[in-house]
């Protein structure tokens, strides 16, 4: 039921890095939050300030499972899926199941109850890529048979199902292609490299770059994200997709010198194996998130990283 401009909202992947800030956020606009997780890479902790609050919900459940929910709903935004390299191969098949299956359900339930519905898309569309920056019009270069292939092509798959539910059933969709992003509640043991550097840094160990460093990353702070997934989410008649990201473009081995200076650590840089298709350069083109939703982030990367660390911190010392 609608009261006055509150909406009911599910979130899927809802007690992951990002999405326990976007519940948070939804909620502090004064909506009701059903959170959908089945806590593969997500976590108690990361939802736990959030159980007492009356107008959030809990479902522990698979997203590749049929869901009946009996409620009315407004909106779904899809983000169940592992989205760490590590993660996202322990059980690739399982992966292309939760882009498959997964946004079948709830593209189904987005039908069944009118409401919209927004999948957390990636720059990883774009794969390793032979156009820089990446702009939405490009359509890629994904090696299909690469271990890094069951996410890239889930997802693309997963903007396929959700294209074809607007064209065939009218479904309100919304595509938006999110380029790497951290800050707190990142799982401290995921491998991403953000969480991995300061993790490194923190606790004297040495900082693992991969290959020589010189591959890029365009880093985006978690509020900035949020704020452009919620824009995109409100704006009427744009389906997407749309890039959310930051153009901050910086080496591997670049960042691995600031978090060591901004950590104050000593840790040595050592060099490993780069991971097979691991793409050699991301840089989000946003121009049409400028124009279309007004958005553009905030937050620089240092910035972003001093609050990231000062996380980090604080579970270390827990
Ligand atoms: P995360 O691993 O922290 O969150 C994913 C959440 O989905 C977790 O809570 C996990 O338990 C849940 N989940 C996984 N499989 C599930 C399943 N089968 N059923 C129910 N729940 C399941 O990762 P994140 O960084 O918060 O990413 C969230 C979404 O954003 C993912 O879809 C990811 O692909 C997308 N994304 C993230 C980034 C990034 O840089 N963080 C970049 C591009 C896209
Ligand atoms: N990376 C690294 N050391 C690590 C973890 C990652 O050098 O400890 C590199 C990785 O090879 C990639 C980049 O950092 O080139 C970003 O990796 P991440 O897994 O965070 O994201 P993705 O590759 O999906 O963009």
């Amino acid at each position: 039921m609608k009261e006055g401009n509150k909406k009911t909202i599910l979130v899927t992947g809802g007690a992951g890095f990002i999405g326990s800030h976007l519940c948070e956020k939804l909620l502090g606009q004064g909506n009701k939050v059903i959170c959908l997780d089945n806590f593969f890479t997500g976590s108690r902790d990361n939802i736990s300030h959030l159980l007492k609050n009356k107008n959030f919900t809990l479902i522990e459940r698979d997203i590749i499972n049929n869901f009946n929910y009996g409620g009315s709903l407004d909106q779904i935004y899809n983000l169940a899926c592992p989205a760490s390299p590590i993660a996202y191969q322990h059980d690739p098949v399982k992966t292309v199941k939760a882009n498959v299956k997964g946004s079948i359900n709830m593209l189904e339930l987005a039908k069944e109850k009118s409401a919209g519905i927004l999948q957390a898309s990636t720059s990883e569309i774009y794969g390793d890529p032979l156009v820089h920056p990446q702009g939405e019009d490009y359509w890629g270069n994904v090696n299909p048979l690469s271990p890094r292939a069951c996410y890239d092509e889930g997802k693309r798959c997963a903007e396929t199902l959700f294209a074809d539910y607007q064209r065939e059933y009218g479904v309100d969709i919304k595509i938006v292609r999110i380029f790497n992003t951290y800050g707190p509640r990142m799982a401290k043991n995921d491998g991403r490299v953000v969480s991995n550097f300061i993790m490194q840094a923190l606790s004297g160990g040495e900082i693992t770059v991969y290959g020589d460093g010189g591959q890029t990353r365009s880093f985006q702070y978690i509020d900035d994200l949020v704020e452009g997934m919620i824009k995109m989410m409100e704006k009427n008649n744009f389906i997407g997709p749309v890039n959310i990201g930051n153009p901050g473009e910086f080496t591997i081995k670049e960042l691995a010198e600031r978090v060591i200076k901004l950590t104050g650590s000593k840790s040595n840089i050592v060099y490993g194996d780069l991971p097979e298709g691991d793409p050699k350069q991301r840089q989000p083109d946003i121009s049409l998130a400028k124009k279309k939703l007004g958005w553009e982030p905030k937050i620089k990367l240092e910035e972003g990283l001093l609050k990231t660390i000062g996380y980090f911190k604080e579970i270390l010392n827990k």
